[in-house]
C-alpha cells in the first residue's frame, strides 16, 4: 500500500517534471544531492582518519618518501649496507633482519631477493626491455607500451629509496624457478610475511585494492619500510602509502 502511494507520487512528480519541461534538471538536482551526501560522508570519514593519524609522524620523514610514476626522483643519497648480500638503506638493516629472522622462527624461512637498485640500473633494465621487444619484431611504440607494463619507469621505482625489499617464502621461490609471482600468496609462508610485516615496520606496498592509487598491480612480495606506527595505521585502515602521505599532508596543512 505504502509502496503504491510512493510509486504514484513519484509518477506525479515525474509527470509534473515533464510537463514543466524540467525533468532533466530534476534528475540532475537529485544526482547532485546524492553526490553531496556522499561527499560529506567521505569528508567526515577523512577527518576522522586525520585525527587518528599516529603522533609525531610527518609526510616529510625520510622513511615515508613516496616514489612512483607520478613522483620521480634522481639518485637519492643515503647510507647503504648489506643484508645477506643484498644492499638496502642502512637504517632498515635491523628491522629487515628481524623480519627475516621472525619468518624463520615461525617455520617459514624467507629469501631477500632484491633491495636497493640505482636509477642507472633501472635505466639499463628499462632499455634492455625495449631492445628485447624490438628484437622480437615489435614497433618502438609497442615495445615502450609492453615495457611500461612490466618494468618500473626509471626514477619512478621505490627500490631506489633503499627502503623496499622483495621478500619471498624460500620454499615457494625455489619451487617456482626463482620467480616473483603474485600467486606466491597461496603459500602459507608468504601469507605469514604479509600478515606480520607491520610488526617489523613494513607494509605490503602494492595491494590489490590499492592498484589505482599506487599505479602498480598487486605484488605479494614487495615490502616497504615505513616504521611500526605508520605500518599499523596503514594496514588497519587499508591505505596505500600515497593515501597515507596525503592524510599526513592534510594534517600538517591544517596545523599551520
Ligand atoms: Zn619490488
Amino acid at each position: 500500500m505504502l509502496k503504491n502511494v510512493i510509486l504514484k507520487s513519484l509518477a506525479l512528480v515525474s509527470l509534473a517534471g515533464v510537463l514543466g519541461g524540467c525533468s532533466a534538471s530534476n534528475a540532475s538536482s537529485k544526482a547532485h544531492q546524492t553526490s553531496a551526501v556522499k561527499t560529506t560522508a567521505t569528508q567526515s570519514k577523512r577527518q576522522k582518519l586525520i585525527k587518528a593519524l599516529p603522533k609525531g609522524v610527518k609526510s616529510t620523514d625520510a622513511d615515508l618518501i613516496v616514489v612512483n610514476k607520478w613522483h620521480k626522483y634522481n639518485e637519492l643519497t643515503f647510507h647503504k649496507a648489506a643484508v645477506g648480500g643484498v644492499t638496502v638503506r642502512k637504517s632498515i638493516v635491523s628491522p629487515l633482519t628481524a623480519f627475516l629472522n621472525g619468518a624463520e622462527k615461525a617455520g617459514y624461512p624467507a629469501t631477500l631477493v632484491s633491495g636497493y637498485r640505482s636509477v642507472q640500473y633501472q635505466k639499463e633494465v628499462w632499455n634492455e626491455s625495449i631492445e628485447n621487444y624490438e628484437a622480437q619484431g615489435k614497433t618502438e611504440k609497442q615495445a615502450l607500451k609492453l615495457t611500461k607494463e612490466y618494468v618500473a619507469i626509471p626514477r619512478g621505482s621505490e627500490h631506489q629509496t633503499g627502503l623496499a625489499a622483495d621478500v619471498m617464502n624460500t620454499n615457494w621461490f625455489n619451487a617456482h624457478n626463482s620467480q616473483l609471482l603474485s600467486s606466491s600468496d597461496k603459500a602459507k609462508g608468504q601469507q605469514w610475511l604479509i600478515k606480520h610485516a607491520p610488526d617489523y615496520g613494513f607494509v605490503l606496498r602494492f595491494t590489490k585494492s590499492g592498484a589505482k592509487s599506487t599505479g602498480i598491480d598487486y605484488e605479494s612480495w614487495h615490502f616497504r619500510y615505513v616504521g611500526k606506527s605508520s605500518a599499523a595505521f596503514m594496514v588497519k585502515h587499508n591505505l596505500t602509502l600515497e593515501q597515507y602521505a596525503k592524510l599526513l599532508q592534510a594534517r600538517e596543512k591544517a596545523a599551520k
